[in-house]
């Protein structure tokens, strides 16, 4: 096989709880995970260069050793004594520093797609594994679907699909640094956790009005207070029809969920034609099975 053609599907966060600090600093977190149908498009060519080499459409992207591809495709290489080349062309659709695990996903694409190009045989829960070492999403993204996520967010329980919903994705002017929201946090007596445990039960019993109603982001009041475009997207959303909407990840990416399409992509073109956007797409979720 000298060309695989990959999605690398989106996350969004239903719930994105942190419990504690571990001793390295890394924040321990319990967080309901959802891959969307908004991806990008990884293509994997074969060729005799013996190197990796990476062309994207965003020209502020890195291109070598820092791209989370290049470190995904070195990884595999490296462990199995490849030395053939592998030239990646890496279509970016998600938006960057966006609370969407847009490098993690590419990078989970690449393990599955040279694990595949070359013949390798390692198992899905091998891949995560070694998607781990790159960052803690990768495994997640590996998996796909919906699922809980603890520990660092490797610890993953695979849930039952959610409901699906129309989704409208909308991403302001700005980019958060995860590293320094994570920072900015300050979990004491006053938090208010989400109820994870509750929204577990609601996607199990599938439970749409419960999964929108328990939607929650203990990190959304960090970035909301240095954003406020946030809380005026959150709210334009819930005034046009959303069953609920929440930032995602660290942010700044605002979604809202709602049970009928044209209501979606009305909100959506409110959304626009006020400038609170610079990116925005209505999309579906992509559960583990249909992936
Ligand atoms: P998360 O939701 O996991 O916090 P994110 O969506 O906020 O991730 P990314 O889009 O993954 O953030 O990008 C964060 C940084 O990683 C960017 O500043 C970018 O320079 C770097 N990066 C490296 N490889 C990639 C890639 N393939 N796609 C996007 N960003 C990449």
């Amino acid at each position: 096989m000298d060309t695989i053609n990959l999605r690398a599907y989106a996350k969004i966060n239903l719930g994105l709880d942190v419990i504690g600090r571990l001793d390295n600093g890394y924040h321990q977190v319990r967080m309901i995970m959802q891959s969307i149908n908004l991806y990008d498009k990884v293509n994997l060519y074969r060729n005799n260069t013996g190197k990796i080499d990476i062309r994207t459409n965003l020209f502020y992207l890195p291109t070598g050793k820092d791209n989370l591809v290049y470190k995904a495709a070195a990884l595999l290489m490296d462990e199995f004594g490849i030395d053939d080349g592998i030239s990646i062309d890496l279509y970016k659709y998600i938006p960057v520093a966006a609370g969407m695990a847009g490098g993690s996903t590419d990078a989970a694409a690449v393990l599955s797609g040279i694990n595949r190009m070359f013949g390798l045989g390692l198992t899905t829960e091998e891949l995560m594994e070694r998607g781990a070492h790159i960052g803690a999403d990768v495994p997640y993204c590996i998996m796909g679907g919906t699922a809980l996520a603890e520990g660092i967010g490797e610890k993953l329980t695979r849930l039952p699909d959610c409901p699906d919903f129309y989704v409208v994705i909308g991403k302001p002017g700005i980019s958060v640094s995860t590293r320094h929201v994570y920072q900015q946090l300050r979990i004491d007596e006053n938090t208010v956790h989400p109820d994870i445990d509750g929204m577990i039960d609601a996607i199990k019993s599938a439970d749409a009005d419960g999964i929108a109603k328990r939607l929650g982001n203990v990190l959304e009041s960090v970035t909301q207070k240095e954003h406020p475009v946030i809380s005026d997207i959150k709210k334009s959303m819930l005034d046009n029809g959303a069953a609920g909407a929440l930032m995602s990840g660290s942010g700044p990416t605002v979604f809202g969920l709602f049970d009928d399409e044209v209501k979606a992509g009305k909100c959506e073109e409110i959304l626009r034609k006020n400038k609170l956007i610079r990116n925005s797409y209505v999309v579906g979720m992509i559960n583990g099975g249909r992936k």
